[in-house]
């Protein structure tokens, strides 16, 4: 039976440090303030702000909700986001994707500012992780990833990593904070062939490609740490991560829930960049 890797444990070594940073920051009259812009109401978006927030305040972060229409204009929301950006009391803007259609997201991405940008949609945060800088700020979900595997002293220098999806958001920067530690790496997407037999030869398999329970036992070895990125809802409705819990549990070594798996870190990693970002403001 694999060990159970719990999001809610490694939140809770973080939010140590947070919380020594936070006072810190007050003692030096900052209160860190994330800014979250949303266009709608999606229920995904919504219940990632709900997570988002709670983690946050339960820190000490200030949240601020910006909420419009849906179809509020590409010039309108540059001008909000340009005015929010420009808030000294803000350092950390978390913008809901992927933006309604009639929004071109490449005239939106460079508009926050890199140094506010705490979920990487700037392409200059996403260069930095692409080489290998640790100056910015990398997506939240793959850093969370990396934050578990450290947590359950998993290293993966030399090892074969198996990602299964290749978006901007989670797998191909992924890759390159795997790459960073010196894994091996492979990504696979729907073109990959022999697919299951390329995820069993992976000692760490990450499943981020948002189909409910595709990973099965045979994808799996003894040895293999899964780590399931998915947040899917079934046919019944229910909530479902990538892996097939009930089966991968008992044929590999390591595995995440979900829920209760990357998801809650990665909230806890947001409010870290949010704190980071405030820190700098002390010249930390
Ligand atoms: P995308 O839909 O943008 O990307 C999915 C990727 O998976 C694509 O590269 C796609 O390949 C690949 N893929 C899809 N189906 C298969 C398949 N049957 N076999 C092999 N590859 C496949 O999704 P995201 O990256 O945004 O999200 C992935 C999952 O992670 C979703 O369930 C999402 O809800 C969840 N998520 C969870 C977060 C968290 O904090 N836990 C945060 C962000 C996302 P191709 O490129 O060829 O189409």
């Amino acid at each position: 039976m694999a060990v159970l890797m719990k999001g809610a444990e490694v939140a809770a070594a973080m939010k140590e440090k947070m919380l020594k940073d936070v006072d810190e920051l007050n003692k030096n009259g900052i209160t860190p303030c994330l800014a979250i812009v949303r266009l709608g109401s999606k229920p995904d978006d919504l219940a990632y702000e709900r997570a988002a927030v709670k983690k946050c305040e339960g820190l000490g972060i200030k949240c601020t909700i910006f909420e419009y229409a849906e179809e509020t204009t590409q010039d309108r929301l540059i001008e909000e986001i340009k005015r929010i950006d420009g808030d000294t009391s803000v350092h950390g803007i978390l913008l809901f994707r992927p933006l309604p259609g009639h929004i071109n997201e490449d005239a939106v991405k460079y508009i926050i500012s890199p140094g506010k940008d705490v979920d990487c949609f700037n392409p200059l945060n996403a260069a930095k992780v692409f080489a290998g800088d640790e100056s910015g700020f990398a997506p939240c979900t793959p850093e969370a990833v990396m934050e578990i595997l450290e947590h359950y002293g998993i290293q993966p220098e030399g090892k074969r990593v198996v990602i299964v999806g290749r978006s901007m958001v989670v797998g191909k920067p992924l890759s390159m904070l795997m790459l960073k530690k010196n894994a091996t790496v492979t990504i696979c997407h729907t073109r990959t062939r022999s697919l299951e037999e390329t995820c069993r030869g992976a000692e760490i398999l990450v499943a981020a490609a948002g189909k409910a329970r595709m990973v099965k036992d045979s994808f799996v070895s003894g040895d293999s740490v899964v780590v399931d990125v998915g947040i899917n809802v079934d046919e019944s409705g229910s909530l479902a991560g990538d892996v097939d819990f009930e089966s991968v549990e008992k044929a590999a070594s390591y595995i995440t829930p979900v829920p209760g798996g990357v998801g809650t870190v990665t909230t806890s990693v947001l409010a870290r960049h949010v704190i980071r970002s405030a820190m700098a403001g002390l010249g930390a």
